[in-house]
């Protein structure tokens, strides 16, 4: 992919693909421009303070000194001034760990498992619905598993008791799921008229689709979540698509692109490579190589494209400045089937070797307490700063942060290092980059042109979950 980049300081640099005429990059202020090797040498010698050499490229020496400034507002954002009481206004709450399919790259083993104590979730919701009141704003509900079509029963208690209790509380809160879509009529009927909206797994054609996301009997699943989608749609549920790529179904992206296209009406779909856990390390799946992602996931985004579509991809982020990759440093309030507190919409299970990681609490079986640990808080925290100051020599460092903290713990990344997703970071950025310099915005399907500079990325959800 040849991506080779240079930091002109803390906050400019310049990154060139194959060698190509370097594209010079202030990622802070939005700034993306091609320079020849005159204008660079110049650049480099207004960063010296040189006026001259800032004059003779048509620039104020004060630009110059504001571009080569990390400003105060982001110095904020990076070394965050947390609030020392724990109040969160959301709440994800993992039901189960069971599921309704057996996915064969399942990281966390979904299938297998209990489903939460009632009094640990209703605890769990008064108290964000406590804070939200006292603090005078929304409050939101995450439900995920496993797969709530596997606690049916507890789901629809979950969501009765959080709209009664947010009406009677007087507060406003938006109910989102994470789910593999795999439900009767009735089922998906009942999401789309009590949830907002949804992350769906879908892995492309049926014979992708259908090849790894499988019924406990090992029948296919695709059918039924389509139709469940077609329900959604009717009922008004917004929801994307995410996708897992494994090297087996890589060839097949643009096709797979091209069938969700066809077959839904998302306007943002997911492509995310395979990072082998739990079930995937049994059935001996591999992520697909960098390079070939990068070269698939472009031919499929134009596929996506040419449909009024959006492809993405978790890292490829171009502006924006984010303390952490997702917002488990905050740290993410989720609650597991045990009633442990986790950060990490992958961590799940006490026994998961990164638990220790990403665990920094519980509730009480009976919901008495809730009992944060924070210490684990502040190690939480500080791990993530560090992680992100590892990563300073990146031209990706400020909307990347570091990746997603949990498969960089798992694959034991030091500092200064870079994995196969840093690979595909920096490729896909560099799309960004080259688009938004063809006058383009690169978080738009297609052409529209960027309303400012510097473009946003969305929020800071996990985008990992399968
Ligand atoms: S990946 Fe998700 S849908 Fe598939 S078995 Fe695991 S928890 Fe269930
Ligand atoms: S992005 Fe990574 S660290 Fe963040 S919640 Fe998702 S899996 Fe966990
Ligand atoms: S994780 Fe990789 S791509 Fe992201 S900022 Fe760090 S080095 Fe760059």
């Amino acid at each position: 992919m040849g991506i080779s980049w240079q930091a002109l300081g803390d906050t400019v640099f310049l990154v060139s693909r194959d060698g190509d005429r370097p594209l010079l990059y202030a990622p802070l202020q939005g700034l993306v421009l091609e320079a020849n090797d005159a204008y660079v040498e110049r650049f480099r010698a207004a960063l010296g303070a040189d006026e001259d050499a800032a004059r003779a490229i048509g620039l104020e020496p004060e630009t110059v000194a504001d571009l080569a400034r990390v400003p105060d507002e982001v110095r904020r954002t990076f070394d965050p001034v947390w609030p020392e009481v724990f109040e969160p206004t959301s709440v994800t709450l993992f039901l189960t760990h069971k599921c309704t399919l057996r996915c064969v790259y399942c990281y966390c083993e979904g299938g297998a498992g209990r489903d939460i104590d009632w009094p640990v979730l209703e605890r769990a919701v008064r108290f964000v619905l406590g804070n939200a009141q006292r603090l005078g704003r929304d409050a939101r509900v995450a439900f995920h598993g496993g797969d709530v079509g596997a606690c049916w029963p507890l789901f629809r208690r979950a969501v009765e008791f959080v709209e009664a209790e947010s009406a009677a509380a007087g507060v406003k809160t938006s109910l989102s799921i994470g789910t593999n879509g795999f439900y009767t009529e009735e089922q998906a009927a009942y999401i789309a008229a009590h949830i907002a909206s949804a992350t769906v797994s879908i892995d492309g054609t049926p014979a992708v689709h259908d090849r790894s996301r499988i019924t406990p009997g090992g029948g296919p699943s695709l059918a039924t979540v389509l139709r469940s989608l077609a329900i959604f749609e009717s009922g008004g549920l917004s929801y994307s698509i995410r996708m897992t790529v494994t090297a087996e179904s890589l060839p097949a992206l643009a096709g797979s692109v091209a069938y969700l296209c066809e077959n839904t009406h998302a306007r943002t779909i997911r492509a995310e490579p395979l990072y082998a856990r739990g079930r995937a390390t049994a059935s001996h799946l591999q992520a697909p190589e960098p390079e070939a992602f990068v070269a698939a996931y472009r031919q499929a985004r134009t596929v996506a494209e040419g449909y009024g579509r959006r492809l993405t991809y978790s890292g490829a982020r171009i502006s924006g400045s984010a303390p952490a990759f997702c917002s488990f440093a905050r740290p993410t309030f989720g609650v597991t089937p045990h009633g442990d507190l986790t950060c990490c919409y992958e961590i799940l299970h006490p026994d998961d070797p990164l638990a220790a990681e990403f665990f920094y609490g519980h509730i009480e079986p009976d919901g008495s307490a809730i009992v944060v640990d924070e210490e684990q808080v502040a190690a939480i925290r500080a791990g993530a700063k560090t992680r992100r100051q590892g990563c300073a020599h990146c031209f990706c460092v400020y909307a990347c942060a570091g990746d997603c903290a949990a498969k960089t713990i798992d694959s034991g990344r030091g500092d200064g290092e870079s994995t196969g997703r840093c690979e595909i970071t920096r490729a896909l950025v560099y799309d960004m980059l080259e688009c938004a310099l063809a006058g383009q915005d690169p978080t738009k399907p297609t052409g529209e042109a960027p309303p400012v500079s510097a473009v946003a990325v969305g929020p800071h959800l996990c985008v990992e979950r399968s």
